[in-house]
């Protein structure tokens, strides 16, 4: 009798082998990427270029949802932790560095060397005169792989984590929201009244939407000036009504998990890389000067736009066009795109949620002091096991909290409730409740943490 002994003590099998539905997967996907990159040597021309686009995206989207749908529909729901601090795509090995240099040069090329993906743009053509009536160019393609990303990606997320209703609703919405509102709506509007517009971003995440740039002097003087106006209007409604009052009731969450392309990406294609993002109070202590910078900085430009508007003085004109372009350098091209999803396998997911966006950080502040959103714990459940912060995309060690049976009211948090699907006890529940229940625990935006019992205030109160 033979005795296979295993070397490894793992409970899980150290090196798990693909099935042959998922090599077929990853075969399909392959054979769609190299066509993909067969397009930048301009190779597909006249009738070719119709057939092989929809070739290549049906390969695309057929490989990656066979690979995705295989992978997570055989295994129970949920994540696994199997091999994802030892496999060399999930833990900054050898693939994940690969990936992260990949993409990080991709968006590099993109950005400020769009020519050389002239090929691959042009192979987008057919698609783009369908729905636009014109070429494709850079911002087309990339929407469109964004859209694509989100949605093949946003299927196996919800593969993944189907046992949790939250998960399952709340990424058919990040699709939703991408699929319809920021790339079928904007793309149909630029072809009926040639008008680019994007509703699901408000200031300050679009610093135009409020300044009369060339955007709002397009929308107005266009002879759809009624749609112009209910654009511009509800640029302003969204961002001064609707963006406080819905974060008071629900926590940022609404808009950063539920809305927001950025977030959108970062729960689908990122969620493999989750769990890299940083839990160190050297981060929590970085995050918090960088995204206030930002958001500094985003006011004072438009602020020094609406100055220039007004005034039309000559000695602003430059400054704060200069600031603007600074702005959009920095953090519109560097840290959202290159930093913020080029470095997803090294950093984790939310690199730009967590240290710049903007939006972010005036959400935050909503519902860090005036919301009835919180994460309640049941402390006298939890087994301390951690997989809660080791998944917090955002780097917020939700362990320490639950071991303290502590309530969850962080500006950063984005209420993406992967914290609570992969408890195993059930411990973590997002909630809305009265924000007077809120303050028995309290750690401010510096870092302090001003701990008030609610034994305490209950006493005060009788
Ligand atoms: S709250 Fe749940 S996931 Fe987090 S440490 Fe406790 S038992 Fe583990
Ligand atoms: S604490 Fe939970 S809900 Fe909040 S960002 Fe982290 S994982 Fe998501």
């Amino acid at each position: 009798m033979s005795v296979t002994i295993r070397e490894s003590h793992s409970i899980v099998p150290p090196d798990p082998k693909l099935d042959k539905w998922e090599r077929l997967g990853l075969l399909i996907l392959g054979i769609g990427l190299a066509l993909l990159f067969g397009s930048l040597f301009n190779i597909y021309n006249g009738n070719l270029k119709p057939v092989m686009l929809v070739v290549t995206m049906i390969a695309i989207f057929a490989g990656g949802l066979i690979y995705g749908l295989r992978t997570h529909l055989i295994k129970k729901p949920g994540i696994q932790n199997n091999n994802i601090m030892t496999a060399s795509v999930s833990s900054r090995g050898a693939i994940g560095w690969m990936i992260g240099v990949i993409l990080t040069t991709l968006y590099c090329i993109y950005y400020w060397k769009a020519d050389w993906l002239s090929g691959m743009t042009q192979l987008f053509d057919p698609l783009s005169q369908a729905i636009r009536n014109k070429p494709s160019d850079q911002w087309f393609m990339y929407g469109t792989f964004y859209t694509m990303g989100v949605l093949i990606m946003g299927v196996k997320a919800i593969a993944k984590y189907r046992h949790s209703r939250y998960q399952t609703i709340r990424t058919s919405s990040i699709v939703f929201f991408q699929l319809i509102m920021a790339y079928t709506l904007p793309y149909f509007m630029s072809r009926l009244y040639n008008l680019e517009y994007y509703p699901t971003y408000f200031w300050p995440l679009s610093y135009k939407v409020l300044f009369p740039g060339e955007e709002v002097k397009t929308l107005l003087a266009s002879k759809h000036e009624i749609l112009a106006m209910c654009m511009l209007g509800w640029s302003l409604i969204a961002t001064f009504i609707a963006t406080p009052f819905l974060t008071y009731f629900l926590g940022k969450r609404w808009y950063c998990s539920w809305v927001c392309g950025c977030g959108g990406l970062a729960n689908t294609v990122g969620d493999s890389w989750r769990q890299l993002s940083s839990k160190t109070v050297k981060a929590w202590k970085y995050e918090r000067v960088t995204i206030y910078s930002v958001l500094i900085f985003v006011i004072v430009t438009t602020g020094l736009l609406w100055v220039f508007h007004v005034t039309q003085a000559e000695s602003l004109k430059g400054f704060s066009g200069g600031l603007a372009k600074v702005y959009g350098f920095l953090i519109g091209s560097i840290m959202s795109g290159v930093i913020g999803t080029g470095f997803y396998p090294l950093l984790g997911t939310r690199i730009w949620c967590r240290f710049a966006c903007p939006m972010a950080a005036i959400l935050g502040i909503v519902q860090r002091f005036k919301s009835r959103f919180r994460i309640t714990t049941n402390g006298g459940q939890c087994i301390s096991c951690g997989n809660c912060s080791t998944y917090c995309e955002m780097g917020i060690d939700v362990r320490w909290y639950a071991q303290r049976g502590q309530d969850i009211k962080r500006a950063s948090c984005v209420g993406c409730g992967i914290c609570s699907a992969v408890c195993p006890r059930g411990v973590l529940s997002l909630e809305n409740g009265p924000t007077d229940q809120r303050e028995e625990y309290q750690i401010d935006l510096l870092g302090g943490m001003k701990a008030r019992q609610l034994e305490q205030k209950t006493n005060q109160t009788k």
